[in-house]
């Protein structure tokens, strides 16, 4: 059992209030609250270690090289890839995405498909149709169900030869399903396809086995996971990350440059141009402790609390709909009430000091199915609680008042 009291004293911005009333925040979807360690070891980093990492015989590259390759060790245990050099830092899981997108066309040819899915954010659709756009391949999307559930049956069927890669979110950020991907992952490697899965919304709050689950590439980001923006995490199996070309050429990539020709540097470095958000990094490293010191078994049990208190909560409200009803979901509620603009609604709850997402939370292709302009998003991580969703409740209630 957790002590959410304790949990919530390591989290200074949850004490503040907002529009006079004490905050709420149900955008974790979005992004995570920064517990105090985090917050406080980027202004160690700086205060104590800081220098470019990689270069310097001096003391203090030393020490930043060896806290931002212990970090990298923290994660690959974190997500038990085989070899550290398997997990590149990135800025975010949008980045991993491009990364190797933009690599894959070496790969592909006219004829060829790209396989995502109808319940993708637009981060995990755009770059593999930009990929589509320059290599003439075919974009397939596997379809969902009513209740925001991939079809996996159709998912079978549109699998062949020609299935290069697929690509699919773990997690669902605008409905919170949880996709079957070990499932998925076995049926694209029996055609051949290379799988990639977009962690984003899974990494905050389940335990990760790249190795498990066979997985080619395994991208996140760190700000949904209690550490900095502009962090995030892209494992790529060793096989495949040999064979991807450089995404960007700088400093950092190489072994050697002479204006004749450059040879690459050895993983992960290959993947990692220019000077990288060193704090970032090694804090991602803090955020990773202290999620586990929290331990993920424990988040995932208390928030599947959250979701059904929730869902049953809302649910007691007329006129109020859910979007996305897989059995299967983690602590995200997309709801909508009947007559009112998600946008309305959001701003009114806004002034009792609770923070809602609304709009079409980057996955327009989900609203359009759904024929809705966008959703409130409530989204729980383990630092909140059923009175905080008692909250919620009222407030709706009041902006349907309101608004009715
Ligand atoms: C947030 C999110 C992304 C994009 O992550 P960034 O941190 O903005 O790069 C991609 N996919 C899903 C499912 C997300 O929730």
């Amino acid at each position: 059992m957790l002590d959410i009291q304790a949990i919530r004293a390591d989290f200074p911005i949850l004490t503040q209030t907002v529009n006079g009333k004490p905050l709420v925040y149900f955008d974790n979807a979005a992004t995570s609250q920064k517990p105090k360690v985090v917050i406080d070891a980027i202004s160690n980093y700086y205060n104590t270690i800081n220098a470019n990492i990689h270069r310097g015989v001096h003391t203090l590259s030393q020490l930043a090289t060896d806290a931002y390759e212990i970090s990298r060790q923290k994660i690959q245990k974190h997500i038990n890839a085989k070899h550290s050099f398997e997990v590149l830092f990135t800025s975010g899981t949008t980045h991993g995405i491009n990364l190797v997108a933009s690599g894959f066309g070496q790969f592909i040819k006219a004829g060829d498909e790209i396989m995502i899915s109808a319940i993708e954010h637009h981060s995990n659709i755009v770059p593999w149709q930009m990929l589509c756009e320059r290599t003439g391949a075919n974009l397939v999307v596997i379809p969902m169900n009513d209740k925001g559930e991939l079809i996996i049956e159709e998912f079978e069927k549109l699998l062949s030869e020609r299935t290069k890669l697929v690509s699919v979110n773990h997690i669902s950020n605008a409905l919170g399903t949880i996709n079957p991907i070990k499932h998925i992952i076995d049926k694209a490697h029996a055609v051949g396809a290379a799988i990639f899965i977009d962690g984003a919304q899974a990494a905050p709050h389940l335990a990760i086995d790249v190795q498990a689950l066979d997985c080619d590439f395994y991208a996140f980001s760190g700000h949904k996971m209690c550490g900095p923006t502009g962090t995030g995490i892209l494992y790529g199996k060793e096989e495949w990350l040999n064979k991807l070309p450089p995404y960007q050429g700088g400093g950092e990539m190489i072994k050697e440059v002479t204006f004749a020709k450059t040879t690459y540097a050895d993983l992960p470095h290959k993947f990692e141009a220019g000077t990288p958000n060193i704090a970032g990094g090694i804090v991602l490293g803090t955020a990773v402790d202290y999620l586990n010191s929290i331990g993920l078994d424990n988040i995932q049990a208390y928030e599947h609390e959250l979701l059904e208190y929730g869902t049953q909560k809302l649910l007691e409200i007329e006129g109020l709909t859910i979007v996305g009803t897989s059995a299967h979901k983690t602590s995200v509620i997309s709801f909508n009430l009947d007559g009112i603009h998600p946008y309305d609604v959001g701003t009114i709850v806004d002034k009792m000091g609770i923070a809602v997402r609304t709009g079409h939370h980057c996955t327009q292709p989900i609203m359009d199915a759904f024929c809705i302009p966008g959703t409130i998003r409530a989204s729980f991580a383990f630092y909140n609680t059923k009175e905080e969703i008692d909250a919620l409740v009222t407030a709706v209630l009041k902006a349907q008042r309101m608004l009715g």
